[in-house]
């Protein structure tokens, strides 16, 4: 069984927390693109933990988890964050975390290129996570980046990475920077890269190995479809390609067919950074939206846009994950409201539309929004039987409205608080 978790929505849809509570069925947790703008919030038996780059399955002893070929990786960022789980008593070792030696290292001047950039657009930034995920996705595919294979043989690297930082430099000098010393970056790689080298394997071997004798894989992937680099709001888009197609390519066994996608969907709509986001709410209305759902980024406590649920772009999201299911997060956080608001469609130049525009004109498009009835508290439910009448109504609207089954939905943080609709 092979089992993509995706995003629907703009990202922060809970997909850390649904592969933390499917993972108990999987044998392989693999992350298959993006880097450590990612903020994964689980919440277990054994504590609270935000993943920024390893899979949500290294809570979980029974789980082998990878790092694909798809990603990027910051290696100090990935020390710190390997640290922190080891003093919270989480076992990481070789056994259960697997590094892809394709993988493309995110180097400290990716990070300063990024913050160099987003202070050059001032006013017209994209609302980078300043992480260097832009940058260092642009170096992979000009062929410049440093792979985790480069890690294993050190006598080589050193040449490989003058040659690079030389051409860097070309475009640090010219945002009026001092250039990146080669040396500084040698032992920056040497530091940490001493204490990633050993997880760093041949993973598209392990896992066609792992799949021909029968395990059960799932692919975690970060953001949503709306971010994807080719069919979200681009440019406000992340760099990588967000959507379940690519998970088996990311991961490292491109031959391999999807089984089954789960598309994480959010019961109302947030936004992180900028971009158009049709549905926003200002004032008074967002700030108890934002408050009631705790809608502060994971990754960057950055404050998230917030709306009500945006059938065009979900629908728009569901068919570009292909999902086959769907698993329906943060209802509880909708208790609150006596009258629930939905975008059902926007109005584009006068002109009513079900379909998600991308481009110019989604920038025009104004949110049509109806009322659904309040369900009230729903944080103890726990099986479809529980849940008022009205919010079996709210599911069976959004089912309805996006094309999909819902078959799971989250009513609180923690791992158990979710309901199974069969
Ligand atoms: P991800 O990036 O898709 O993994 O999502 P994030 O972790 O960035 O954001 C989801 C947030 O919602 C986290 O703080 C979760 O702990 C929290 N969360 C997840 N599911 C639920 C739920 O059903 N109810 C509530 N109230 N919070 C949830
Ligand atoms: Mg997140």
């Amino acid at each position: 069984m092979l089992t993509a978790i995706v995003g629907i929505n703009w990202g922060d849809e809970g997909k850390g927390r649904m592969v933390d509570l499917l993972s108990s069925d999987y044998d392989i947790i693999c992350r298959y693109q993006g880097g450590n703008n990612a903020g994964h919030t689980v919440i277990n038996d054994k504590g609270k933990f935000v993943l920024n780059l390893l899979p949500s399955g290294i809570l979980r002893e029974t789980t082998v988890n990878v790092m694909g070929n798809g990603m990027v990786i910051d290696l100090e960022h990935l020390v710190g964050e390997m640290k922190a789980l080891t003093d919270k008593g989480i076992h990481i070792g070789p056994d259960n975390l697997k590094i892809s030696d394709k993988a493309i290292i995110c180097m400290p001047y990716h990070k300063m290129q990024d913050i160099m950039e987003e202070e050059r657009l001032a006013d017209k930034k994209f609302g980078s996570t300043r992480r260097g995920i832009a940058p260092v996705y642009a170096d992979k595919y000009m062929k410049k980046g440093i792979r985790m294979e480069d890690l294993l043989h050190m006598d080589s690297l050193y040449g490989k990475l003058r040659d690079i930082v030389e051409w860097k430099n070309i475009t640090v000098t010219g945002y009026g920077h001092a250039p990146v010393d080669v040396d500084a970056m040698m032992d920056w790689l040497k530091t940490y890269g001493s204490v990633v080298a050993p997880f760093v394997t041949d993973v598209s071997g392990y896992l066609a190995d792992a799949a021909a004798s029968g395990k059960n894989i799932m692919f975690e992937a970060q953001l949503g479809a709306l971010r994807d680099i080719d069919f979200g709001i681009y440019p406000y888009t992340s760099s990588s390609t967000t959507l379940a197609a690519y998970a088996p390519i990311g991961a490292g066994i491109p031959g391999a067919q999807l089984n089954n996608t789960i598309g994480i969907m959010k019961a109302y709509s947030t936004c992180v950074g900028e971009g158009p986001f049709t549905v926003e709410m200002f004032g008074d209305e967002a700030e108890q939206l934002r408050a009631a759902g705790g809608e502060y980024g994971a990754a960057t406590g950055r404050p998230r846009r917030v709306g009500p649920f945006d059938v065009p772009a979900s629908r728009y999201g569901v068919r570009m994950q292909g999902a086959s299911t769907i698993a329906l997060t943060k209802l509880d956080v909708l208790s609150y409201l006596d009258r629930i608001p939905v975008c059902v469609a926007y109005e584009i130049d006068g002109q009513r539309t079900a379909d998600f525009p991308t481009g110019e004109r989604l920038n025009r498009a104004k949110p049509v929004i109806e009322y659904v009835d309040g369900f009230g508290d729903v944080s103890q439910c726990r099986s479809y039987d529980d849940l008022p009448e009205n919010a079996k109504r709210y599911i069976s609207t959004l089912e309805q409205a996006v094309g999909c089954r819902i078959e799971y939905v989250s009513v609180g943080a923690g791992r158990d608080e979710y309901v199974k609709i069969d």
